[in-house]
């Protein structure tokens, strides 16, 4: 199976903004979590790779394929689900679906048929197939909007900012549904929600200001922080001295009252106790390390 090989990527806007910066991450196949907040440049990569915009410099490829020149191959083994996409409101997921189907070239009526029916299934909207797209909730829509990205079988999946908006049901469900898509396929998952990667990728990149922060395997990525997180409950007003002493990564309420999270080499003392780290620990180390400029 072949990774998709993305090399000193690196895009400047007309208005000046560097959205990627030198960009280069090897991708196997699976799901792979781009994670980084807003303005990051994760949709900005994402479109690059699904061939709507030009990059400045930089190669990206998968196999022999060159995705930025062979637009036209790319966009036979891609599926894309976009941040934002217009369904039409007053035709059913059915017929949207099987007119998708006929612009991706299945022509053969018995053979779409059996695709949309299959991949209604697949999504599990099968039974609201006949019911008008407006009426969709928003996880119905994301549904929808996955069954249509996997209409041509894609070996390249891009999926931008799924589960934002979505409820926790609804995202549960979506998650279930990504999960089970093929080991075969190359699924890039973009997003500012840290428990979409950590649910479901075997792989990971953290992304800020259009630069790899860091990337690997999550578990790994937990290990290497795992023995200097700590945490202790202070007061409001504590705050701020707390951020001038120690490498503030977290802060959050329980119960009304502050919790901090600190990344420290060696245990602190001070009322702080040991914490088993996890993603979210990773992540804001990263990110505000880059802010304070520990990075
Ligand atoms: P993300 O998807 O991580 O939120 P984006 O790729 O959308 O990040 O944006 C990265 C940066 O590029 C942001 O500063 C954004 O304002 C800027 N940007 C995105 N699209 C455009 C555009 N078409 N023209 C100018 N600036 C843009």
């Amino acid at each position: 199976m072949n990774n998709l090989i993305i090399s000193n990527l690196s895009k400047t806007y007309a208005n000046g903004v560097q959205a990627l910066h030198d960009i280069s991450l090897d991708i196997p196949t699976g799901m792979f979590g781009l994670l980084g907040p807003n303005g990051a440049g994760k949709s900005t990569l994402m479109r690059t790779i699904a061939t709507l915009q030009e990059a400045d410099q930089g190669t990206v490829t998968l196999g022999d394929l060159n995705v930025l020149t062979q637009k036209n191959d790319v966009r036979k083994i891609l599926g894309y689900l976009p941040q934002e996409f217009g369904l039409y409101p007053k035709i059913s997921a059915e017929v949207l679906l099987d007119h998708l189907a006929v612009l991706k070239g299945i022509t053969n009526k018995k053979e779409r048929k059996e695709v949309v029916k299959a991949l209604l299934y697949k999504t599990n909207l099968y039974a609201d197939r006949k019911r008008n797209l407006g009426g969709f909730s928003g996880g119905m829509k994301q549904r929808f909007g996955i069954a249509q990205a996997l209409l041509t079988n894609p070996k390249l999946l891009i999926v931008d900012e799924p589960t934002a908006g979505l409820d926790p049901v609804e995202r549960n469900r979506f998650y279930n549904l990504l999960s089970a898509l093929g080991e075969n396929t190359v699924v890039i998952l973009s997003t500012h929600i840290v428990d979409d990667v950590k649910e479901l990728c075997t792989n990971m990149a953290i992304i800020n200001k259009g630069q790899v922060l860091l990337k690997g395997d999550p578990l790994k990525v937990i290990e290497e922080i795992e023995d200097k997180v700590y945490q202790k409950t202070i007061l409001k007003n504590e705050l701020e001295s707390y951020k001038q002493e120690y490498n503030v990564i977290a802060e959050k309420l329980f119960l009304g009252k502050p919790i901090i999270h600190i990344l420290c080499d060696n245990n602190p003392a001070n009322g702080f106790t040991p914490i088993k780290a996890d993603l979210q620990d990773v992540y804001f180390s990263q990110i505000y390390g880059e802010q304070h400029g520990t990075k």
